[in-house]
């Protein structure tokens, strides 16, 4: 199947991503949240991140115009009507998540795949609140999205291989390599990321370390790109425990959520997004 309109739900940091490389190779995107206000704080994201781009000469401003003009705002659901596949990409909540799909299965066309960006909630769950579970899919893209090479693909018990296909397909058009993922929580990434993250919780909960100085021996010792609290804050601290309260309701007890995670949840710490989280950062 040819995708050319794709419906994107959520205009965080990964919806938005998701629309801006999408956009890039041509598609039309219709992008969906919850206001209006967060879909333009979506689209302004992507004009701030195509805007390095032509400040380094390495694209011209009518690219990025023309890019841009290719992402409507989507206010209603049932603005996607018009898309011929959809990604979700809103808060990790299984509860939304689930009431999600069964809007989505009410107001897509019949016949368009849904996929979802979840980072570890169990596909199959997800396709089971629809009338469409061939059609529904995991599509896990890493982030930033228009950095990140990766996008994991994880079939639900009744996904189809029809399916399976034109979600690879999309992906590979975007730029993307795909490894493919058994459907358990937190799926492959997740699985093995997150108990480290939440040791490294744990190292600085103990006093083992500083932020600093868990994340420098990480980075210099482990040859990483960055140390495990500062990708934290990159992530999301919210999403972070998220992931981890789905893998330890579905993997046991050495996947418990480091104590610290959810203190500084509870403060609102939720990372870069919020410019507090491990770090503090600037505006
Ligand atoms: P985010 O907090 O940056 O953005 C989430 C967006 O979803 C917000 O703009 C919010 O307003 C919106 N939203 C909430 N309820 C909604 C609704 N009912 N309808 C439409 N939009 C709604 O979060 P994020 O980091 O972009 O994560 C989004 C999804 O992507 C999650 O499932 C997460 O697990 C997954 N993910 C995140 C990362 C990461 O590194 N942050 C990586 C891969 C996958």
């Amino acid at each position: 199947m040819d995708v050319k309109k794709i419906g994107v739900i959520g205009a965080g940091q990964m919806g938005a991503g998701i629309a801006q490389v999408a956009a890039g190779i041509g598609m039309e995107v219709f992008l969906n949240d919850i206001s209006d206000e967060f879909i333009g704080r979506g689209i302004e994201r992507i004009r701030k991140d195509l805007g390095k781009l032509v400040a380094k000469g390495k694209m011209a401003q009518n690219d990025l115009e023309a890019q841009v003009s290719r992402i409507r705002k989507a206010a209603r659901l049932e603005d996607l009507a018009g898309a011929d596949f959809i990604v979700e990409a809103a808060t990790e909540r299984e509860d939304l998540k689930l009431s999600l799909f069964r809007e989505l299965d009410r107001v897509a066309r019949p016949g368009v795949i849904l996929a979802t960006n979840t980072s570890s909630i169990p596909i199959t769950r997800i396709a089971g609140v629809t009338r469409r579970p061939e059609l529904v899919i995991g599509m896990h893209f890493m982030n930033p999205v228009p950095v990140m090479k990766l996008v994991e693909i994880i079939n639900g018990l009744a996904t189809s291989a029809a399916t399976t296909e034109t979600t690879v397909s999309l992906a590979e058009r975007m730029g993307k390599t795909v490894a493919y993922s058994s459907d358990f929580p937190g799926f492959i990434v997740n699985r093995i990321l997150m108990p480290m993250i939440n040791e490294a919780i744990y190292a600085l909960y103990e006093g083992v370390g500083d932020p600093e100085d868990i994340d420098t021996a990480m980075k210099l010792g482990t040859n990483q790109p960055m140390g495990p609290l500062a990708l934290a804050d990159l992530i999301g601290l919210d999403t972070c425990l998220a992931i981890m309260d789905v893998l330890h309701r579905g993997h046991g007890d050495k996947y418990r959520p480091c104590p610290l995670l959810r203190q500084y949840v509870d403060a609102g710490w939720l990372g870069r997004k919020v410019r507090r989280g491990f770090y503090k950062y600037e505006a």
